[in-house]
Formats: structure tokens, sequence, C-alpha cells
């Protein structure tokens, strides 16, 4: 594996791969890398012969009371997590690269940008695909895979590349959990003990609405309900519980369609976690203890 750490090197080596007749897949991530992050290395590896992993904790995706300096930083251990996964690039800037001196241009996202996460995170979006952006420029044409976790990041980067006509094929790849259902985060080692048996809350919230509308309940309120009364009573502070389009993320109607994302937010402490699943799509949840 090749670490680099320079954009236009980055950018070097991405463009002589694709010289050498390779397709180059692209994986961006803010490290600390899990399982989660290492299968989409796995889809990458299905749509091309060689395969970038980014490394960028993004300082302009995170708010000025987020968890940017908090944010778990394990360079050594991801390159190892690469090289055993047959990476062939991994990028891993500084800010000063990615932001140099003198930088102003921003990515603004729009009405997809201001709902679910973005919400509670304002501007967030704006420095994801700011960020996004930039590394799709160093990678030229490739196929980058985004997890859906991120299910609005997801959507918005793919728009993203239709609005801006940007040369590159957007797929994801599904949830990564734990054993007991806990989806898989950068994030999950600050939990505490305590914590971590609280964040169960949100998946199994997630399973009761999933298991109600798959025995026909197509009542939007109740089925919100359902899951809130899980999530509140594991102990955590809900930021949101959205039923939405599962493509345009807009509300619906209290009769749902047959196909719907539910999407969460909650904090376990001073921890924010995510989830969703796509009610009438997705495979039922793990049964949480
Ligand atoms: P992050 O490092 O948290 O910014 O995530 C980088 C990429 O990995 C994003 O596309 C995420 O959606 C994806 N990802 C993070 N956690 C998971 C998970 N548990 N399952 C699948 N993809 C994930």
């Amino acid at each position: 594996v090749r670490l680099i750490v320079d954009p236009s090197e980055f950018q070097a080596a991405c463009a002589e791969l694709r010289a050498a007749g390779h397709r180059l897949g692209l994986v961006p991530t803010m490290g600390a890398l899990h399982e989660g992050h290492l299968s989409l290395v796995r889809g990458a590896r299905q749509h091309a012969e060689r395969v970038a992993v980014s490394i960028f904790v993004n300082p302009t995706q995170f708010g000025p009371n987020e968890d940017l300096a908090r944010y778990p930083r394990t360079l050594e251990r991801d390159l190892e997590k690469c090289r055993e996964r047959g990476v062939d690039l991994v990028f891993a800037p500084e800010v000063v690269h990615m932001y140099a001196k003198g930088e102003s241009t921003r990515v603004s996202v729009g009405s997809l940008g201001e709902t679910l996460c973005g919400a509670s995170r304002p501007n967030h979006f704006d420095g994801v695909c700011t960020v996004v952006t930039k590394l799709f420029q160093l990678a030229g044409p490739c196929t980058a895979v985004f997890g859906r976790k991120d299910y609005q990041q997801w959507k918005i980067v793919e728009r993203m590349t239709a609005d801006l006509f940007i040369p590159v094929t957007v797929r994801s790849m599904p949830i990564v959990r734990e054993a007991d259902g806990l989806a898989l985060s950068s994030r999950n080692v600050r939990l505490l003990p305590g914590a971590r048996a609280a964040a169960l809350g949100l998946v199994r919230g997630l399973a009761r609405a999933q298991g109600a509308f798959i025995e026909g309940m197509r009542d939007g309120a109740r089925l919100r309900e359902l899951a809130l009364l899980e999530i509140e009573g594991a102990g955590l502070e809900v930021d949101y519980v959205s039923l939405v389009d599962p493509d345009a993320l807009t509300a619906l109607p209290d009769a749902l369609p047959e196909r719907v994302l539910l999407a969460a937010a909650a904090f376990a402490g001073d921890v924010r976690l995510i989830d969703n699943v796509v009610l009438g799509e997705d495979p039922r949840l793990p049964e949480t203890p």
C-alpha cells in the first residue's frame, strides 16, 4: 500500500493507474477504520482493479460544538488494515493540504442538505460535498463507494455528481452491524459502557417499526411513535426520527407508500449516533438483546 499525503501526488498516482488501463475505486473515509469501511473496499473491488482509500477528518463538516478535536485518529492501524485488504493507495492529507492558505470555495447543497441530519447540523453537507468534490477532482473518473449508514450523505453525493457533471460513478453498500445490531461507527469507541448499552435502543426502535411495517402497518405517525418509544425508553436523547421518501428525502403522507426511509439520530451521552432502514426494501434488522 502506498501512503500519499500530497494532493498533486495523489492526483498523479490516480492518473497513472488509469493510464495503465486500470479502473479506479475510491473509498472516502475519516479513518479509524472498521469493518464498515472495509466492506466499502470490497464493494470498490467489484468495480475496479485498483482501490484508493482516503483518510481525512474534514474540519468543514464539523460544527463549532461538535467532536472534531475528539474524533478518533489511528493512522498506523488504518494503514495496516488497508495493507491487509490489498488497498493500493491511501491518501491521508493534512488539513493545510486540502484547505490551502487563502482558500474560500464551498459547495452549496441546497434543500437535500437541510432535512434529517442537516436540520441539526447546518452546513454539514456543504462541508462534506466540498471535501468530496476535492477528492473527486484529485481521483478523476472512478467509482466512489459510500455506506448507507450515512444514507443522506450518499444521496446528496449522488445528486451532486449528477448536478455538477462530475465523472464519478457513486455506489453504495449496506450498513455493517455488530453482532448485537449496533451499526459500526468510528464514534462507537467513545461510548462509555452504559451508553453502549443504551445505544442499542436506536436499532431496536428501527426494528420495532420495521416489524410493524412488515405486518402491514402504514400509519406513519404510529410507526414513528413505535420507534421513538424504544429509542427514548433506552435513555437516548433523540435528535430526529423521520419517515421520508428514500430518494427525494421529502416528507410523506401519513398513509405511507410501499418504500419508506426510516432514519434516526440520537445522542448516547455526548456521542451522536445515526441509523436507518428502508422499509419495504431492507432485510429484517437483527433481534437486539
Ligand atoms: P466515515 O469515516 O464515518 O466518514 O465513513 C466513511 C464511509 O464509510 C461513509 O461512506 C460511511 O457511510 C461508511 N460507513 C461508516 N460506517 C459504516 C457501516 N457501519 N456500514 C457501512 N458503511 C459505513
